[in-house]
């Protein structure tokens, strides 16, 4: 899968999508990163990409042009999805990371300042994304949290370390929160890990897993028992 992202911070984006298990898809070319920065899309020397709004007000803009040259310079596939992170967006959550995982390529644009001009929407962007009800700054932070979520839906990108398909969310437990884990030592302070974990019955284990599911569910996120992908 190759994953685009248009920034005007661009070392910004790379260190993000460097670290822990991004940079390992990286490293192993299970994924592809690309950034590109929009001031290379511009001509004065200022490499300037934001300008004050018509019609006044506080803020600056984020100017068209030079965002809507970045995407195009990508000469993405046709239908390929655009996303504009913006709080004004279709929430994200796990049954949208689990489409984009599915794409062959897709393309982040991150916004700053007040956000962008309208005609980047109008000409380039084919779905807006928000990470949640709240404002950040700009848009790296929020492309890093989706581009996370994705990449560790590619296929083999975890391994046999780890799997995706007991996590919360996931398919197979339908929209369920994952169950409680202990590890080392069998008691903490008084706390002891529940029998059934120690007693190696696979079928028991598996029963016990789900019903912690369903009870963590209940107690942390009654909403979700009506919900299914
Ligand atoms: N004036 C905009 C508004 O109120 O909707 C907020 C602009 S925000 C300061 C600057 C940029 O940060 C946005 O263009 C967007 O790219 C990003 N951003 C901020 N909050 C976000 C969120 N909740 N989800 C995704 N992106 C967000």
């Amino acid at each position: 899968m190759k994953i685009n992202v248009i920034s005007i911070f661009p070392d910004v984006m790379e260190t993000i999508l460097s670290m822990g298990m991004l940079g390992v898809a990286d490293k192993k070319a299970l994924v592809e990163f690309k950034v590109v920065d929009p001031r290379d899309f511009t001509e004065d020397r200022h490499r300037t990409v934001d300008d004050e709004p018509y019609g006044g007000g506080g803020g600056m803009i984020l100017m068209a042009p030079p965002i809507v040259d970045a995407v195009e310079s990508l000469d993405v596939a046709k239908g390929s999805p655009v996303v504009l992170l913006s709080p004004a967006g279709r929430q994200f959550d796990q049954v949208m990371a689990k489409r984009f995982a599915s794409e062959l390529e897709m393309t982040f644009v991150c916004g700053r300042y007040k956000g962008v001009d309208e005609r980047v929407r109008e000409l380039v962007i084919t779905e807006e994304v928000s990470i949640g009800d709240f404002v950040l700054s700009g848009g790296e932070l929020a492309a890093g949290v989706c581009i996370e979520s994705i990449v560790r839906l590619v296929g083999d990108v975890l391994g046999n370390q780890e799997t995706s398909e007991t996590d919360s969310f996931a398919s197979k437990r339908d929209y369920l929160l994952d169950c409680t884990y202990y590890t080392r030592p069998v008691e903490y302070r008084g706390h002891r890990v529940p029998d059934v974990l120690l007693s190696g019955h696979h079928k028991e284990i598996e029963n016990w897993r789900h019903e912690s599911s369903l009870d963590r569910t209940r107690r942390l996120r009654p909403d979700l028992l009506n919900k299914k992908n």
